[in-house]
């Protein structure tokens, strides 16, 4: 049997039940067992899809009304792309949720508020949890805890932040630096030459590049731990163990990684 290894974003999938990648998720992983999930991908999580469901909840919290929140969601600048889109994409599902409920429409900002921390804290604690998978790779910079209220009623992340622990050196950047040869082929797999258009003119891809050759340079004590995240999918090519796949959502950044490392991924 083949093991699987959760990306960020198959554990999203499970945890919050998307249909049909959450459950397709859990089939996927009945069969390929054993099933694990590095703390990395926590750590993505909290910066990603637990901030976005905080960021609405506190652009609504600050609003005299839905209405105003969402023109101020509108007016982020297009230049946020995906994270634009997925914050109008909550804040929509949440005020649909207001409305379907039987009640006082006076009280739809009062339930959207309630409604949206629900959502950010029952992803966050079941992440944590998820059946059957285990959460390995630990990182002395993750910054875990509870997803709470500030005293101005803000919804903020453990330590009042969604990202890594100032003090603590990266160990995600340690963990991959540990493997210099497959360091070396992921900086190559990442060139635009060795990729389709579509993925090398990304963003992200060159972001990710940059943060690797950083790592390679400068070595793990003197990465900029603002990069942490920037590794991301080079993180789960790196560290999937022998003997499993890269889970993902995600096939077309992960596979490049992957081939480069003589590893699989797969999308359930
Ligand atoms: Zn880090």
């Amino acid at each position: 049997m083949t093991g699987s290894f959760l990306d960020t974003t198959v554990v999203v999938h499970i945890a919050e039940r998307i249909k049909p990648g959450g459950t397709k998720g859990e089939a996927y992983i009945r069969t390929n067992q054993p099933a694990e999930t590095p703390y990395y991908a926590l750590r993505e999580l909290l910066d990603g899809r637990v901030r976005i469901f905080c960021n609405v909840h506190n652009a609504l919290y600050t609003a005299e009304n839905p209405g105003e929140a969402m023109l101020a969601l509108q007016r982020i600048s297009p230049a946020e792309g995906r994270k634009r889109q997925s914050k109008l994409e909550v804040f929509a599902t949440s005020m649909n949720a207001a409305f379907a409920a039987p009640g006082d429409r006076n009280d739809v900002k009062r339930e959207m508020l309630q409604d949206l921390a629900l959502r950010a804290n029952n992803l966050w604690r079941k992440a944590h949890k998820l059946k059957s998978v285990t959460i390995v790779q630990a990182l002395g910079c993750f910054n875990d805890g509870k997803v709470t209220y500030d005293p101005d009623g803000a919804l903020r992340g453990p330590r009042n932040s969604f990202t890594c622990i100032k003090s603590e050196r990266c160990s995600a950047a340690a963990y991959i630096y540990d493997d210099k040869s497959n360091l070396t082929k992921m900086i190559s797999a990442l060139h635009p030459s060795s990729l389709d258009p579509k993925i090398a003119n990304k963003n992200e891809t060159q972001k990710r590049r940059k943060a690797l050759k950083e790592l390679q340079a400068n070595g793990p004590a003197n990465f900029d731990k603002g990069r942490c995240r920037a590794l991301g999918d080079a993180y789960f090519a790196a560290m999937c163990p022998a003997g499993s796949v890269v889970l993902t959502s995600n096939l077309e950044d992960h596979v490049p990684l992957c081939l480069a490392l003589g590893k699989k991924a797969n999308e359930p």
